[in-house]
């Protein structure tokens, strides 16, 4: 089993995150791709970040009955900060044979901080790193030891972020097509962003 996974807030997952992901998951051969929605998130502890259980209901939703795209709880379940070493180690752990294969997923913009990760060489030791473009952000800035282990994935360029989302619910703005219609209706239902 060839399995990608995308860790992130998720706060709310957007179109970009499953499109993107579809595209690794064909252009890589994956058999799925699983979104991982963080507890504590590392590298957000001075934002406000919306409850666990929102950012994975919202997760479940968008990947429901697709082909290939689905969602793991477990660090949410283990609660805490999420560091992905962690959840790397126990979804490798969980694997049922030995010739199961994790590729991590992230976006550029990952990239260019990932010496601040806990223990990035261990990353790639557990998984193919896979890293795909995000508009505005430069591949020049990343660590060219980084850049030297990773597969470069060429995916649209989508300027949409789950920042802009929240700040566009807080405006009265739409947000139809910006994420799943079941994500969207989920936000309005339970109040979120506003
Ligand atoms: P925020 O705006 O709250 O920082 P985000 O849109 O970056 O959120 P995350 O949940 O932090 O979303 O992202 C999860 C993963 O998806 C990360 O690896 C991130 O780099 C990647 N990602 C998110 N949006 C895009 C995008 N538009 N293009 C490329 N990669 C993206």
């Amino acid at each position: 089993m060839r399995t990608g996974v995308m860790g992130g807030t998720f706060d709310p997952i957007h179109m970009g995150h499953l499109l993107l992901a579809e595209t690794v998951r064909d252009e890589c051969g994956l058999d799925c791709v699983l979104f991982v929605p963080a507890s504590i998130p590392p590298h957000k502890t001075d934002d406000p970040v919306s409850d666990p259980a929102h950012r994975l209901a919202m997760t479940a939703l968008a990947v429901e009955g697709s082909d290939g795209l689905c969602v793991s709880d477990c660090e949410v379940r283990r609660g805490g900060v999420s560091y992905t070493v962690d959840t790397l180690r126990a979804l490798s752990d969980l694997s049922d044979t030995k010739g199961d294969e994790f590729h991590l997923i992230l976006g550029m913009d990952n990239l260019l901080d990932l010496h601040a990760w806990r223990d990035p060489d261990a990353l790639f030791r557990l998984a193919a790193v896979i890293v795909m473009d995000r508009p505005g952000v430069p591949e020049e800035k990343a660590d060219p030891r980084f850049l030297s282990r990773i597969r470069r994935v060429r995916t649209p360029l989508i300027q949409i972020s789950s920042t802009e989302i929240r700040a566009r619910v807080k405006n009265g703005k739409s947000i139809q097509f910006w994420v799943h219609p079941a994500v969207e209706r989920y936000i309005l239902r339970n109040g979120l962003y506003r």
